[in-house]
């Protein structure tokens, strides 16, 4: 009896034994794998310090160029100042120019029938006009154009046909229309005409539509053309008008200006221009008038016209800007 009771508790033992050594061998599984985890955790909190230390590195990389960016920009900033001072000095000294008066006298439309009278009255008073000339007429008087130009004056284009309706339908019929005048004078005087012309009616002229003319002007801007207005006009295309009032126009007109373009036309069959036109020189003469042409005009020249808006009037206005 006892014997079996020792047995019995032997027994017991064993298993409690047994039990006690599955479950250390199961913690002792557990430990480790907690071990392992908290060493792997440690591993990324290493990784992602490493990171948060790259992460610092490349937002102090990044204030240091933005720094830099604002300087720079600082700096564009003051010299874009001093530009915009620079600029509102000369537009200050538009209105005090102090170079000599300068008168440019010109014809439309020619050449008709007093343009040979008109060179003479030139050469009497020792001065030179610009002549904007019409293809189809150009055509006619070869010699005529070869003479003016011979004499000193400047020959341009102005139109080939002087068909408002049709050079003005469209940008590509304005443009092949002074590509063949152009063409015409290249072909009467021997070379390439320089690229000055003036817009049948001017480049306010009321028949172009505003899409046309804004297209026009947008591509001969760009390939460099100067297209001259006029800013004392003759009005001799006017009806009633005598050489008194051709004269009286042009003097109004001129008066506190210092760059002059003067609108006549050597077309008209009749004389008033031709007639008035001795006096008028005479006259600009004695108010300080020098006279020069669209040849022989300096860049410094060109500013000026510009400046009063007498040549590439309106562009910016033309353009929407
Ligand atoms: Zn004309």
């Amino acid at each position: 009896m006892e014997k079996q009771s020792l047995t019995i508790i032997a027994a017991f033992m064993i298993v409690i034994m047994l039990v006690n050594s599955a479950f250390a061998f199961y913690t002792d599984r557990k430990i480790r794998k907690i071990t392992n985890d908290i060493q792997s955790t440690r591993i990324q909190l290493q990784e992602k310090d490493k990171q948060i230390k790259q992460l610092n590195d490349a937002v102090t990389e990044k204030d240091k160029q933005i720094n830099f960016q604002k300087d720079e920009i600082h700096k564009l900033n003051k010299l874009l100042q001093s530009k915009r001072g620079k600029w509102a000095e000369a537009l200050a000294m538009r209105g005090r120019i102090t170079g000599p008066k300068i008168a440019y006298l010109t014809f439309d439309d020619g050449p008709g029938p007093h343009t040979y009278q008109i060179l003479q009255v030139l050469k009497e008073h020792g001065i030179n006009a610009s002549f904007f000339v019409v293809g189809a007429k150009a055509e006619e008087q070869p010699d005529l154009v070869r003479a003016q130009f011979q004499a000193g004056h400047a020959v341009l284009p102005h139109t080939y046909s002087h068909k408002y309706s049709e050079i003005y339908a469209s940008k590509d019929a304005f443009l092949n229309d002074l590509h063949r005048v152009e063409h015409t004078i290249t072909s009467i005087l021997g070379f390439a005409v320089p690229k000055i012309f003036r817009f049948p009616g001017g480049v306010t002229n009321a028949v172009a539509s505003r899409a046309v003319m804004t297209g026009i002007v947008k591509q001969l801007h760009g390939e460099g053309y100067i297209y001259a207005d006029w800013n004392a006009s003759a009005a001799d295309t006017a009806i009633g008008r005598n050489k008194d009032t051709e004269l009286g126009n042009i003097l109004n007109a001129s008066q506190d200006k210092n760059e002059v373009v003067i609108l006549c036309h050597d077309i008209q069959p009749d004389t008033h221009t031709l007639d008035m036109l001795g006096e008028l020189i005479k006259t600009m003469k004695a108010r300080g008038f020098i006279f020069k042409t669209f040849r022989d005009i300096s860049d410094e020249e060109i500013y000026r016209l510009s400046a009063v808006g007498t040549i590439n009037l309106n562009l910016e206005k033309l353009l929407g800007n």
